[in-house]
């Protein structure tokens, strides 16, 4: 397999050098506070058959590969909840059991791997949390100088597990835009890489393999797939999967994939509807998917339309009911960006085929914000000196 990058608005080809990142050309236009203008996506020329290992439809060669496993997570087919929601075709793909706890994992990987290849030691990014602690612990694994701008509204939990891994952080005083352009400037200054999510095309066809693992975990595409989405980079990465095993001519269409995004930070689901991204502020209890511009809307609004892709929103307590519903009734606790994909397939149920192959993908590990979680359960106010101060009167299950 032979792999170039194509700019996602004009088109033009390039060379993977590891210094390109968004297309020069297209670039020029870009305005403030709007997404990324000329996203690069890794185009793949060659040919494979069904039996292709995810990483030949890799740029980077295994070789490079740094060595934490990320990737090949389960897919789950929770018995329980099937039968309490009626679809016995239900999966969940559950990306909280990377290593560092998130779907992130995926981009960081193949960022390493690439630094790797190129002989770059230092990769320099901003976020909001998963993406730093992500970038942190795969580094860690392949020996690399992280360093991270986070903006001060990142949750503790996320800024702890960064500093675990060794990183360098920057706390910015300021919100994730500011982060953003701090990091862009130290990696001009400093050299090395960035890891930008969509800035950094290998950011997104790190995440496409999902999709390829997916396809081979089912035997085919799913019929329809439930995602949240913050920056749109993830939806970018799922559609990028399918369209490279379209091109293989290994499944016929691209599948019903639904964005899903908070009520109160829906700024693609908006410019899905009205067709312009306008900056509003944001807030939700789903950090991870809190976004005021969505640094690949452009390019991610670009494949929802190409393949009828759908946007929804859910509201936030739509969001911690469905995190506490999954907990309790398939035993998989993600975090609430998580939980909105499934509360997505919730509310969208009643339009859907009971017998259709529906996935939904969990996309962070609940324990990343347990702060968050506390708002769907009740914690057990007094303490008890004895079992004899235990009511036995309702059901028999108070233990
Ligand atoms: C980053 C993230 C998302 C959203 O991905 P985008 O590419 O920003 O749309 C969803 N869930 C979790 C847990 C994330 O960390």
């Amino acid at each position: 397999m032979e792999f170039s990058y194509r700019c996602s608005v004009c088109n033009a080809s390039y060379d993977i050098t590891p210094d390109l990142t968004v297309c020069p050309d297209c670039s020029n236009q870009q305005q403030k506070e709007q997404p990324l203008t000329g996203v690069l996506e890794v185009e793949l020329h060659g040919v494979s058959d069904i039996q292709f290992a995810v990483s030949d439809l890799l740029p980077v060669e295994p070789v490079y590969f740094p060595p934490i496993p990320v990737g090949n997570t389960p897919l789950w087919e929770p018995a329980n909840l099937r039968r309490t929601v009626g679809f016995n075709r239900l999966f969940i793909k559950d990306d909280g059991s990377n290593p560092t706890a998130s779907f992130k994992d995926r981009a960081s990987f193949l960022v390493s791997a690439a630094a790797i290849k190129f002989n770059i030691q230092d990769i320099t990014l901003a976020s909001t949390g998963n993406a730093g602690s992500s970038m942190a612990g795969v580094g860690a694994a392949a020996g690399q100088r992280i360093t991270l701008f986070l903006p001060k509204t990142a949750p503790q939990a996320k800024l702890v597990q960064s500093l675990q891994y060794g990183a360098r952080v920057f706390r910015v005083n300021g919100n994730y835009d500011m982060a953003y352009a701090m990091s862009i400037k130290f990696s001009k200054r400093n050299g090395g890489m960035n890891r930008n999510s969509a800035y950094n095309p290998l950011t997104i066809e790190g995440k496409k393999t999902v999709s390829l693992e997916l396809f081979k975990q089912l035997g085919r595409a799913p019929d329809v797939l439930f995602v949240s989405v913050g920056d749109g980079c993830i939806l970018s990465g799922v559609y990028k999967g399918f369209r490279d095993l379209k091109y293989l001519g290994l499944i016929p269409s691209i599948p019903r994939i639904i964005g899903v995004q908070a009520e109160t930070s829906d700024a693609l689901f908006r410019a899905f509807n009205t067709g312009k991204f306008e900056n509003k502020p944001t807030s939700t209890i789903a950090d991870s998917i809190c976004v005021d511009v969505p640094c690949n809307g452009i390019h991610a609004l670009t494949q929802l339309k190409r393949f009828n892709g759908e946007m929804m929103t859910v509201s936030d307590d739509e969001i911690i009911l469905a995190q506490a519903f999954l907990s309790k009734s398939a035993g998989l606790f993600t975090e609430p960006a998580g939980a909105a994909a499934f509360a997505g397939f919730q509310k969208a149920a009643p339009e859907l085929d009971p017998k259709a192959v529906i996935v939904i993908l969990t996309t962070g590990n609940g324990l990343k914000d347990s702060a968050s979680a506390t708002l769907g359960i009740h914690m057990p106010e007094t303490l008890i000196d004895s079992i004899d101060d235990i009511s036995f009167t309702r059901q028999g299950h108070n233990l």
